[in-house]
């Protein structure tokens, strides 16, 4: 069923206005009639069952469901190629994690783009996902980070993805807040581990074969997942 994301707070009134981009979505995209129910999920990730009625929500119920995890995970993850940056963070947004965090490397080949077109892109794909997943949030997408600013994003456990670790950590299970960081196609440089791990960072190897940055960013994030169910 379609979920849409609005502003405010929809609380127990009996209908709520729709603004013009989901209007247009019901009407002309989903050609919605009279009657046609959708779930909205408002600024306190607050759920709805609603129906179309003359252009507004008609609430029809509260939806009892809280669809996040228990465990907070934040993702710093590596400028990497425009297509491979746009999967993963469609993916972990499915996956569950609360904010993205896109990390300038210094062997990041991706800039960080002219003005805020590259974020609003980031925005508007982690909003389809989490829409389409029936999130009760819109995980957050954070300002372009780098080495100075990192600090900003730590919580705490802080876990380097580092291909040349041969550390496997076993424990991830009873997390509250976690941030993960992955670095670019080629990799972070070892100046770069160095700072991450006299931050708290702790190095930790994800096997022995070497995982492109979006299939890391996946298959970390799912780790933590997973034993955090
Ligand atoms: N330097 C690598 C490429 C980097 S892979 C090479 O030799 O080709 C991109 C990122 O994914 C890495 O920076 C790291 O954060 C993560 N990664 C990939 N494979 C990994 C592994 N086996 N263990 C830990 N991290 C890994």
């Amino acid at each position: 069923m379609q979920q849409f994301f609005v502003e405010g707070v929809i609380n127990n009134n009996e209908y709520f206005p729709l603004n013009s981009d989901i209007k247009h979505q019901l009407k002309k995209v989903l050609r919605a009639e009279n009657g046609y129910q959708f779930r909205l999920a408002d600024e306190e990730g607050s759920l709805y069952l609603c129906e179309l009625m003359d252009g507004d929500a008609h609430i029809i119920n509260k939806l009892d469901e809280n669809n996040e995890l228990d465990v907070d995970i934040t993702v710093v993850l590596s400028l990497i190629k425009n297509d491979k940056f746009d999967f993963a963070i469609q993916k972990l947004t499915e996956i569950g994690v609360k904010r993205i965090v896109p990390y300038k490397a210094r062997r990041s080949v991706v800039k960080e783009g002219k003005g805020t077109n590259k974020l609003d892109r980031f925005k508007k794909i982690v909003r389809e996902a989490s829409e389409q997943c029936h999130r009760n949030i819109v995980p957050e997408i954070c300002d372009y980070a780098d080495i100075k600013t990192l600090k900003n994003y730590l919580s705490d456990v802080n876990i380097l993805a580092y291909e040349k670790e041969t550390f496997k950590k076993e424990g991830f299970s009873n997390l509250k807040s976690v941030t993960i960081i992955i670095g670019p196609e080629g990799g972070f440089e070892t100046g770069e581990v160095e700072e991450f791990v006299k931050m708290g960072f702790e190095s930790v190897s994800l096997g022995k074969r070497i995982l492109r940055a979006e299939t890391a960013a996946i298959f970390l994030s799912s780790l933590i997942v997973g034993a955090n169910q």
